[in-house]
């Protein structure tokens, strides 16, 4: 199955089911937005087999699409690294600090999903 067919099938509406969840929150990860969220892949090493909890992050429209921007301008940006990037981006122009939770987050994921 290749990605965009995995995107419209029933296995990845049950996955994002169990993302929607797990995710009570329900808001964008860069900026904290309610509304127009799009459930976003933070790597695709493990599309179809994804860990919920550690690779999909509710994105406002706007945000995931300057994080896909982003993947497709810069060369060797993988997606992981631009969601982050975004989300920095966010948090400078805002004045606002990752907490220390989300520092560990991101030391965790970037071992592994890199
Ligand atoms: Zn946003
Ligand atoms: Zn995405």
């Amino acid at each position: 199955m290749r990605y965009k067919e995995y995107l419209a099938s029933k296995k990845w509406a049950t996955k994002k089911e169990a993302f929607k969840k797990d995710n009570g929150g329900r808001e964008c990860w860069v900026c904290g937005a309610t509304k127009n969220l799009h459930v976003h892949h933070l790597t695709y090493k493990h599309a179809k087999y994804e860990n919920v909890k550690e690779e999909l992050r509710y994105l406002c429209a706007a945000h995931h699409e300057e994080v896909h921007e982003l993947v497709q301008h810069s060369k060797g940006s993988n997606i992981w690294h631009a969601t982050f990037k975004v989300r920095k981006r966010w948090e400078a122009i805002h004045g606002k600090r990752w907490g220390v939770r989300d520092l560990k987050e991101y030391a965790r994921s970037s071992k592994r999903l890199k």
